[in-house]
């Protein structure tokens, strides 16, 4: 039996299943390869016994349960998504359909699955949803998300994405599929699609173009490494409760403009540009419509009862992050050739 993982050609999915093949642990990676997927980030493990690919769409009930029964999973780790909240204002319908679609699809196979499984792989099945501290919608100034957190989420992506959190505990509780629901902060790290904040912006500052930041980047995200967060997924898949939710969080709020300042100053030690500081290049723009102002965790629960805190402080994982960047620009180029070069999304404007 396998452990399948959906979307493990994207950012945190691939690291997902480098850190399962790598240590030998046997891992089915169920992927489309919508414009977000490459499997070149996942180099490191294609050659192994361990690691096996099924290039699926999740919003394929066929496919998805024809690659569970190839398969026999122990456990399915479901990351696949739909994730960028711009792309989300462009065009929401890629979201109804992968988020909430393809989540319920999943959850169809795997309760097929899990009720054809004998007691002792019943025990230990468990189905971890992977979601995101936006379903919680804004804070002000002071607070922080907890499990409790009512949901009130503003953009096309958090609202797909907190309807399938809500589908994944309706089949834990009606059906009694051993569910668990992870939500967490914003991730950084190796191998992001750089359309996100921080590789878009060590990207841009690195070629010298514009870095443009939406409106006075006072908007505030706490920041997660994304290795801390695949020993958080990992943990809730070991250690969790069917049934429990747990939060992750880096612990590392900074506004968004601190975020690209700091990026500017590593590169300045990194590449120094003979044209002056990379902060000259910072510009501020139009803001992001529905733009929550504050998202913070409390994670303690998850340390009490998982044992999980973050290992990375933001100061060395962004750095170790900016360098990732520089030192792979193959990369870069590979993911987003005809695809994505940089360009504003999401700007639609309401009212
Ligand atoms: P990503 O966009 O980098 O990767 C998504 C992956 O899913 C890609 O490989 C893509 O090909 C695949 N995919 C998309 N639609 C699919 C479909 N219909 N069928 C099969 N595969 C499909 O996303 P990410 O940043 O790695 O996020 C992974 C998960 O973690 C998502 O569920 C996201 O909501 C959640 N999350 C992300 C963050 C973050 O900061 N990135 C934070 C908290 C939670």
């Amino acid at each position: 039996m396998s452990i399948v993982v959906t979307g493990g050609a994207g950012f945190i999915g691939s690291a997902v299943v480098r850190r399962l093949a790598g240590e030998g642990r046997s891992v089915v990676n169920l992927d489309a390869l919508t414009y977000a997927g490459n499997l070149e980030s996942l180099a490191a493990v294609s050659g192994s016994p361990a690691y096996a690919f099924e290039h699926v769409d999740i919003c394929d009930a066929d496919a998805v349960n024809e690659a569970f029964e190839r398969h026999r999973p122990s456990a399915v780790l479901h990351l696949a998504a739909e994730s960028h909240v711009d792309r989300s204002i462009d065009g929401p319908g890629a979201f109804v359909r992968t988020n909430l679609l393809g989540t319920f699809n999943l959850l169809q196979a795997a309760r097929r699955h899990y009720e054809h499984l004998g007691t002792k792989e019943r025990g230990s099945f468990r189905f971890v949803h992977v979601s995101t501290d936006e379903v919680f919608g804004s804070l002000g100034e002071t607070g922080a998300f907890t499990p409790e957190t009512p949901y009130q989420p503003h953009s096309p992506y958090s609202a797909t994405k907190a309807g399938s959190d809500h589908l994944a505990r309706a089949w834990h509780d009606t059906y009694g599929l051993p569910v668990i629901v992870t939500n967490c902060s914003n991730n950084y790290g190796p191998y992001q699609f750089p359309e996100k904040l921080i590789p878009l912006i060590t990207l841009s500052a690195q070629h010298g173009r514009r870095l443009p930041v939406y409106g006075k980047g006072s908007n505030v995200r706490d920041w997660l490494f994304v290795e801390d967060h695949v020993d958080g997924i990992l943990a809730a898949a070991a250690n969790g409760e069917p049934g429990e939710t747990y939060l992750f969080g880096g612990g590392a709020e900074r506004r968004n403009i601190d975020v690209v300042r700091t990026i500017c100053s590593v590169l300045d030690s990194e590449r120094p540009d003979p044209a002056g500081p990379h902060e000259r290049l910072i510009e501020f723009v139009k803001d992001r419509p529905g733009h929550d102002f504050r998202y913070a965790v409390d994670a303690s629960a998850s340390t009490a009862r998982l044992g999980w805190r973050p290992r990375h402080s933001f100061e060395t994982g962004i750095r170790e992050t900016v360098r990732w960047y520089l030192d792979n620009g193959d990369w870069c180029e590979h993911v987003q050739s005809g695809k994505y070069r940089g360009e504003r999304l999401g700007s639609v404007v309401t009212g």
